[in-house]
């Protein structure tokens, strides 16, 4: 039997040193907690600097109340705090902190001077602190507000330093914290120092709109949508991205919850569902979305250094959060969406027209631009024939988005010129902002989708009768999700009647689908939902039948399409209310503007 070790009371030193790593991971943490500090005093202004990655210096200055020499030598003591007195304050707590111990930690694993006045005093304090350690106070003069400078972090805990990664690595963890606090508040201006550098500028009193394009730049911001709904007492502002900016990870999807950066699986899910048909699984469009609801619904005090909230009612949140994306993705009134969401600077076609020497070098006979009017209006007559004829040159007269009615969709061009199809396959497009390269296919395959679930939806499917019904044998699988849809199916548009076994007769099917074989739609259809488990509510089924039921009618990727039939296509796309990805969320077109081109030919 061993003997049993006395038991002692840890001292606060130690104490310190072990929430230390609990609050403070790496440099990045430093600046979360010190940026929230300067936030909750009611800065305006917010400096953010660092050195080495942040090991060597991270400082935050701020303008904020600031403190006096008392309050300056308690906010270093754990669990001292001017944010809450009782625990039930915790319920609806505003500020971002309130433990009381972000100071204490960072202060006892690093060398940390803090200096502040309040604007009231006339003389500030400067406050040393090493590896938890008072060991200066004095008067100094300094502005009002507070500065923070954290020096050698870890010093004296070699295990945590040997945790930290390269100079670069950690200063990406700080760029993308910084971008957090930077988004949450646009009200305040921001600026980044890095290695005595100025890396980013945020001026203060912008628009959420402003500020976004400052930080995720005009090209992007371009393919943002603006977000807002309220639902009972769930409100959802902020901007959703096209799929067509998807990407494979999450590292673009902000989500703030009553202003804090947050995250959650149920929000999560519910962006998943948002953009359901439109993105194929595993990508995720940027998102920036802010979330607010009466504080007592969502718990923060759970661990000091995540994101996760927890919400007392998920349905309601990710009810609304659903909503509100699809309703941002739909198409919007065409007054509201002059191709874009935020104010752009005016499209590069008309700020830089063709000199003189640009002219000569233009091919001249190229076919003649066409003007669209949308919502699916039949294509204008080609406009009048430009001399010579060019990109500048051909420019139509004034775009035609007034007679857009209510509705219309935010087109992808307003005006395009065929230009051709490469590789057996692509068609290439010149338009008013830049270059299109587009899949025939996933186009055809998006039109189609958009036209059989429109009908559906209002119960308005044309049929079309088969010259000759056919017997289509079916997978045992396939068949028994044709069986239990039947009446689901016939709404479709399918004529159809069992024929004993796994066979079925078709006599009928969707009349947008054309001339396809009624055979190869119904088993890609069954088929698919039988391996997807067709399972989910009836509109997840409704869409993803429709989705196969499209890909099979649409023209095949070695289909040879002649230049009107191409034109119809451009036209019936350019409609669509969602013309960036066919239903599989694949995306139909990619857009090069003429500003990532100018860029890349170095003509800044
Ligand atoms: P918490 O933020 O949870 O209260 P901290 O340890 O981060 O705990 O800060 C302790 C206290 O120090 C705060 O409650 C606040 O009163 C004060 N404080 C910290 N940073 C600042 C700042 N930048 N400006 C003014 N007061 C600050
Ligand atoms: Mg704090």
């Amino acid at each position: 039997m061993p003997t049993p070790k006395p038991i002692h009371v840890l001292s606060d030193y130690v104490i310190n040193k072990i929430a230390a790593g609990e609050v403070v991971e790496r440099p990045a943490s430093v600046v979360k907690e010190l940026v929230e500090n300067a936030l909750d005093a009611g800065a305006t202004q917010i400096e953010v600097e660092a050195v080495g990655g942040g090991r060597q210096l991270v400082a935050i200055t701020d303008n904020g109340c600031g403190m006096g020499r008392d309050d300056a030598l308690l906010s270093i003591e754990r669990h001292a705090t001017s944010k809450i007195l009782d625990v039930d304050d915790i319920e609806h707590v505003a500020t971002l902190g309130f433990r009381g111990e972000a100071l204490a930690a960072v202060s006892a694993v690093s060398h940390f001077t803090l200096t502040t006045r309040a604007a009231a005093d006339e003389a500030g304090t400067e406050v040393t602190v090493v590896g938890g350690k008072l060991s200066d106070v004095k008067d100094t003069g300094c502005p009002a507000g507070t500065r923070i400078e954290v020096r050698r972090l870890f010093f004296n805990v070699p295990a945590r330093r040997k945790f930290l990664r390269a100079d670069q690595t950690e200063l990406v963890h700080i760029r993308q914290m910084f971008i957090v606090y930077a988004l949450a508040h646009p009200e305040v201006g921001w600026r980044l120092v890095v290695d005595g550098r100025e890396a980013m500028r945020l001026a203060a009193g912008a628009s959420l709109a402003d500020r976004l394009r400052d930080i995720v730049g005009a090209d992007l911001s371009r393919q943002l949508r603006p977000v807002g709904i309220k639902r009972h007492d769930v409100s959802v502002h902020g901007y959703a991205g096209l799929p067509a900016a998807a990407r494979q990870d999450r590292t673009e999807q902000y989500i703030f919850v009553n202003g804090r950066p947050a995250s959650a699986p149920a929000i999560y899910h519910a962006i998943n569902e948002g953009y359901h048909t439109l993105m194929p699984p595993g990508r995720h469009a940027p998102i920036f979305l802010f979330i607010d609801v009466d504080p007592e619904q969502v718990d923060v005090n759970v661990h000091p250094t995540k994101k996760e909230v927890r919400f007392r009612q998920p349905g309601a949140i990710r009810d609304a959060v659903i909503e509100a994306i699809k309703h941002a993705l739909q198409p919007a009134p065409a007054a509201a969406m002059p191709n874009s969401l935020l104010t752009m600077p005016p499209p590069l076609a008309a700020s830089t027209a063709p000199t003189a020497t640009q002219a000569r070098l233009l091919i001249p006979d190229l076919p003649p631009p066409r003007t669209f009017a949308f919502p699916g209006l039949p294509m204008l007559p080609p406009a009048p024939p430009a001399t010579p004829i060019g990109p500048g040159a051909a420019l139509p007269p004034a775009a035609p988005t007034a007679q857009a009615a209510p509705g219309a969709a935010a087109a992808p061009w307003l005006w395009c010129r065929v230009l051709g199809q490469v590789g057996g396959l692509y068609v290439v497009l010149e338009t008013e902002d830049g270059l299109v390269l587009m899949d025939p296919h996933a186009a055809h395959e998006r039109v189609l989708f958009e036209q059989l679930l429109k009908q559906y939806t209002s119960h308005a499917v044309k049929s079309q009768g088969v010259l000759a019904p056919e017997t289509v044998e079916l997978l045992p699988a396939a068949a028994e999700v044709v069986r239990d849809n039947l009446p689901l199916l016939r709404e479709m548009g399918f004529g159809l009647a069992e024929f004993g076994g796994d066979a079925f007769i078709v006599d009928a099917i969707p009349a947008c689908l054309g001339g396809v074989a009624a055979q190869a739609v119904l088993a890609a259809v069954a088929e698919s939902l039988s391996r997807g488990g067709a399972r989910g509510g009836d509109a997840h089924w409704v869409e993803e039948a429709v989705a196969q039921a499209a890909c099979k009618a649409a023209v095949k990727a070695n289909d040879v399409l002649r230049l009107d039939e191409i034109e119809q296509l451009v036209v019936a796309l350019a409609s669509a209310a969602m013309p960036y990805t066919c239903p599989h969320g694949r995306p139909t077109i990619i857009f090069t503007s003429y500003g990532e081109l100018n860029r890349k030919f170095g003509r800044a």
